[in-house]
């Protein structure tokens, strides 16, 4: 462990630590797994709430040369941090707006026929082939083109000679439930998308399938290519387990105030819930303001989310306010006030959070506050 750092500043009711050195071993460890497949990094919503430039820098520094985003200025910001990245835009390419991506150097993913076109026209234009990826559905049923439009772009040379197509992707479903059968379908769909580009029209062309999920599943997902998001930053990769990737993110508060709480008393508006014995509350500096949602919230119909101090758990009491929230500390004597409370971290594990807020540590992650003080941790 690194030394412990100095207090939460005064002027912040929280701290937000992301650790760039774990982020990056994150990576190499991505990369390590799949290789000789190429290990690319997905850093859209500011990089899953860390920041996209640190996150960039740090990636790139350890050599992801692949960057996956979702929109044209999360694009541009990569560009800012890495001018010789590969940068792929996986929202794709919006109408009228091909001129700005190829004079940008970012890279649509395409997913429908009007966007491809529009790609070629610019291509055209410009009088050069233009750098994409091309997107197939294999059965989420979002974004990308079926298995008959592929055929119909593969085939239609005039559409192809204008494309410098680079990687062809699809995206899992269901990745994340280990044996799940939608995953061998949609592989087994994508191989027939793969065949309909072959190497001698379509040279260099990289096959990608896998997401973070993806890539834990099986070796074959891993093809020439993998988008790894949520691992990076320590997220789960399979539902219901613990994360395999070290944690980037801590999330700590502090304690305002503890107040002594009478048996049979009530916590916070609403008065959601009462306490059964004589209490402490430590009242913490952090609320749904700050992105830990609400619906961790306690009463006395259903327990809440719980924060940690020096690892030992501490539940929520009551409803979570704006700004504050109130943790149940009765059989910890030494937490006063000023003392530090681990939100998300040893004691917190993101996956335990997101579901205490019943949702899922992707959406943790990207609610993340603005308001933190916000320290990035190097090498
Ligand atoms: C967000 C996204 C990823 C990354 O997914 P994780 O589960 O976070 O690893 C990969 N591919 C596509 C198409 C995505 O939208």
């Amino acid at each position: 462990m690194q030394d412990p750092l100095p207090t939460i500043d005064s002027r912040f009711g929280a701290r937000l630590t992301i650790d760039l050195a774990a982020l990056a071993a994150n990576w190499l460890d991505l990369a390590g797994r799949v290789a000789p497949a190429e290990c690319a990094a997905v850093v859209k919503a500011d990089a899953y709430g860390t920041r996209l430039e640190r996150a960039v820098d740090a990636l790139a520094r350890v050599g992801a040369r692949t960057f996956f985003v979702a929109h044209a200025t999360e694009g541009l910001r990569v560009r800012g941090r890495a001018p010789a990245a590969r940068v792929f835009v996986l929202n794709g390419l919006p109408p009228g707006f091909a001129a700005d991506f190829a004079e940008n150097d970012l890279a649509p993913v395409l997913g429908s026929v009007p966007e491809i076109e529009d790609w070629a026209d610019a291509a055209r234009m410009l009088g050069r082939p233009l750098a994409c990826a091309l997107h197939v559905d294999t059965g989420l049923n979002r974004l990308g083109l079926s298995l008959a439009e592929a055929a119909e772009i593969a085939a239609d040379t005039r559409l192809t000679s204008a494309l410098d197509v680079r990687v062809l992707i699809t995206h899992l479903a269901c990745a994340d439930e280990p044996d799940h059968p939608a995953t061998a379908r949609q592989a087994e769909r994508f191989a027939e998308a793969r065949a309909l580009f072959p190497q001698a029209r379509f040279p260099g062309l990289a096959a990608s399938i896998a997401n973070s999920a993806g890539i834990f599943r099986d070796q074959a997902l891993h093809a020439d290519l993998v988008r790894p998001g949520a691992a990076l930053y320590g997220g789960a990769v399979s539902t219901g387990e613990p994360s395999p990737m070290r944690p980037v993110v801590e999330l700590e508060a502090r304690v305002i105030q503890v107040r002594d709480v009478a048996a049979g008393d009530s916590v916070g508006y609403g008065a959601a819930e009462h306490v059964a014995r004589p209490s402490r509350v430590a009242i913490l500096s952090a609320g749904y303001a700050d992105g830990y949602h609400r619906l961790a919230s306690s009463s006395d119909d259903r327990p809440g989310g719980h924060v940690a101090f020096d690892g030992r758990r501490a539940p929520i009491v009551g409803r979570l306010s704006m700004d504050l929230m109130a943790v149940d500390v009765t059989d910890m004597p030494a937490v006063a006030r000023g003392t530090p409370a681990t939100l998300i971290g040893p004691g917190a594990a993101l996956a335990d959070i997101a579901r205490a807020m019943g949702t899922i540590d992707y959406e943790v992650l990207t609610s993340l506050g603005r308001r933190y003080e916000r320290v990035w941790r190097e090498a």
